[in-house]
């Protein structure tokens, strides 16, 4: 009987945290109060009611426009109030209802803000990744995987092997190649996963990213000046780590004979 309850329960409840997600997405790069005003369409400013205001339910009903003026409501909207739940539940299935469960779904939350803002405006906020540091820091006793000195470690190695590839880019080409802000993410999440995890996670968004990249050129071999944003990769392979990282760990020491 309760077997599908807690998911269902969590289910609701991401999506209205997904809701607020994407208030975070379109106010934090604008450098907007995420509190007030009240949402309103961004074409006719009208305010949205609240029962316009349901997560997934209102997108669906109102087919993707606002109900005043017709303009079309970013797809962005549904796509973040559906991941939500859905990564909700998969850390609920890895790490049960337990504090590890509870700062993994905040740490998720703060790369999926990371991601789509990266991913639209090539930046990443320092009012996010900054904070997120020593708040992730301070989580770390209550993490099974890491402790205090474990992510004090993932903080400086995460932070320092981007500053250094990012020093010897400019040295060799003169131009600024990787963001300040790609390092401060990953030097946050080194905080939360400590040293193993953000290796795994700078290699597995090293190993993505690559893989996209190839892929672009081949779509659109003439246009290769759009920079493919750095953050959205770390993001997933900090993701990856968090679920799997200690089977690639087991897998990766067990090699040979
Ligand atoms: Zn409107």
């Amino acid at each position: 009987m309760t077997n599908w309850l807690i998911p269902a329960f969590l289910f609701v409840f991401g999506a209205v945290v997904g809701s607020f997600l994407n208030v975070c997405i379109i106010r934090i790069p604008d450098k907007k109060s995420i509190v007030f005003p009240a949402s309103h369409c961004p074409s006719c400013k009208t305010p949205i009611a609240f029962y316009d205001n349901i997560p997934l339910v209102s997108y669906i009903l109102l087919a993707g426009r606002c109900r005043h003026c017709r303009t079309p409501i970013s797809f962005q909207y549904f796509f973040v109030e559906l991941l939500t739940p859905v990564i909700t539940i998969i850390l609920y299935f890895s790490f049960g209802l337990s504090p590890a469960f509870a700062l993994a779904a905040l740490f998720c939350y703060v790369l999926l803000v990371i991601t789509v803002i990266d991913f639209q405006h090539q930046i990443i906020p320092d009012s996010i990744s900054i904070p997120g540091i020593p708040l992730f820091l301070l989580s770390s006793p209550f993490l099974p995987w890491t402790n205090l000195k474990n992510s004090l470690i993932g903080i400086i190695l995460g932070g320092g092997i981007l500053y250094l590839i990012a020093r010897v880019y400019y040295l060799l080409r003169k131009e600024e190649g990787m963001g300040g802000g790609d390092i401060k993410l990953l030097a946050m999440i080194g905080a939360f996963l400590g040293w193993k995890g953000v290796l795994i996670s700078l290699m597995i968004g090293a190993f993505a990213g690559t893989l996209a990249g190839i892929a672009m050129i081949l779509v659109r071999s003439k246009n290769l000046k759009y920079a493919l944003p750095f953050g959205p990769f770390l993001s997933l392979g900090a993701f990856y780590a968090l679920l799997w990282g200690n089977s690639l760990i087991y897998w990766y020491t067990h090699l040979g004979p």
